[in-house]
C-alpha cells in the first residue's frame, strides 16, 4: 500500500508521516518512509540545485523537469522495490506537489506537468493521498522565517498552491483525505488513523 503525504510549507506533513508510520508498525506492518525532493543519491543532488536560493532565475520549465527526475528516480529506486517486497510506503510529497508547485505556482500547464509525471513515476498512482490543507500565512510562520527558494516566494503564489491541492482533492474524494491543518497535531493523527483503517488490508 503507497500513502503520500501533501500539503503547503509547515502544514506538519513530516511529523504526520512519521506518527503514521509509528502507529502502522505498532500493528506490525514494515513501513518505508520516504520523502520527496531527496531520497537517493542524485534526489539528494537534486534537492539541494532545487532548494538553493542562488538558483532563484530556475526557469519553470527546468524545475518541472527537476523535480520528475527526482521522482522518477524515487520510484524505480525506492517506491516500487518496497511495494514489491509488501511494505507499506508512505511519502512526504508525490505528484500532486507538481501540479501545485509547478502547476498552479508557476502557472506551467497541468496536462504538461501531468504527462511528464505519469511518465516518470510509470503511472503509480498512491492508494490515498493525505493532504493536510493549512493556510499559507500559518504554514509560513510555523516555520519561522522562510528558508529555502520556494518558500521565499509570496504569499499569493502559496495561496494558488493551496487551491490547486484542494481542487484535486475535490475531483477525486475517494483518493484522498483532507485534514484541516490548524487542528492539534494528536487530533490530526487521529483522523488520518481513521481514515487509513478503512483501505488497510484485512
Ligand atoms: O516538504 P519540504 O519542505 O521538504 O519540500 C522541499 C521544498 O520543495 C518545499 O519548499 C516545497 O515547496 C518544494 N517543492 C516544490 N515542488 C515540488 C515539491 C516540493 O516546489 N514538486
Ligand atoms: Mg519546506
Amino acid at each position: 500500500m503507497f500513502i503520500a503525504f501533501e500539503g503547503g510549507e509547515g502544514s506538519g506533513k513530516t511529523t504526520q508521516s512519521r506518527l503514521l508510520a509509528i502507529w502502522l508498525r505498532d500493528q506490525g506492518y514494515d513501513v518505508v518512509q520516504t520523502r520527496e525532493p531527496g531520497s537517493t543519491k542524485v534526489g539528494m543532488r537534486l534537492r539541494a540545485i532545487l532548494l538553493d536560493a542562488v538558483h532563484q532565475g530556475l526557469s519553470a520549465r527546468s524545475e518541472a523537469l527537476l523535480y520528475a527526475a527526482d521522482r522518477a528516480e524515487h520510484v524505480e529506486k525506492v517506491i516500487r522495490p518496497a511495494l514489491y517486497r509488501g511494505s507499506m510506503v508512505i511519502s512526504d510529497r508525490y505528484v500532486d506537489s507538481s501540479l501545485a508547485y509547478q502547476g498552479a505556482g508557476r502557472a506551467l500547464d497541468p496536462g504538461d506537468v501531468t504527462r511528464i509525471n505519469s511518465w516518470a513515476t510509470g503511472g503509480l498512482v498512491p492508494d490515498l493521498t493525505v493532504l493536510i490543507d493549512t493556510p499559507p500565512s500559518v504554514g509560513l510562520a510555523r516555520l519561522g522565517g522562510a528558508a529555502d527558494r520556494i518558500e521565499s516566494e509570496p504569499l499569493e503564489f502559496h495561496e494558488r498552491v493551496r487551491r490547486e491541492f484542494r481542487a484535486l482533492a475535490a475531483a477525486e474524494p475517494e483518493r484522498y483525505v483532507v485534514i484541516d491543518g490548524t487542528l492539534p497535531q494528536e487530533e490530526i493523527a487521529r483522523l488520518i488513523q481513521d481514515r487509513v483503517r478503512e483501505v488497510l488490508p484485512d
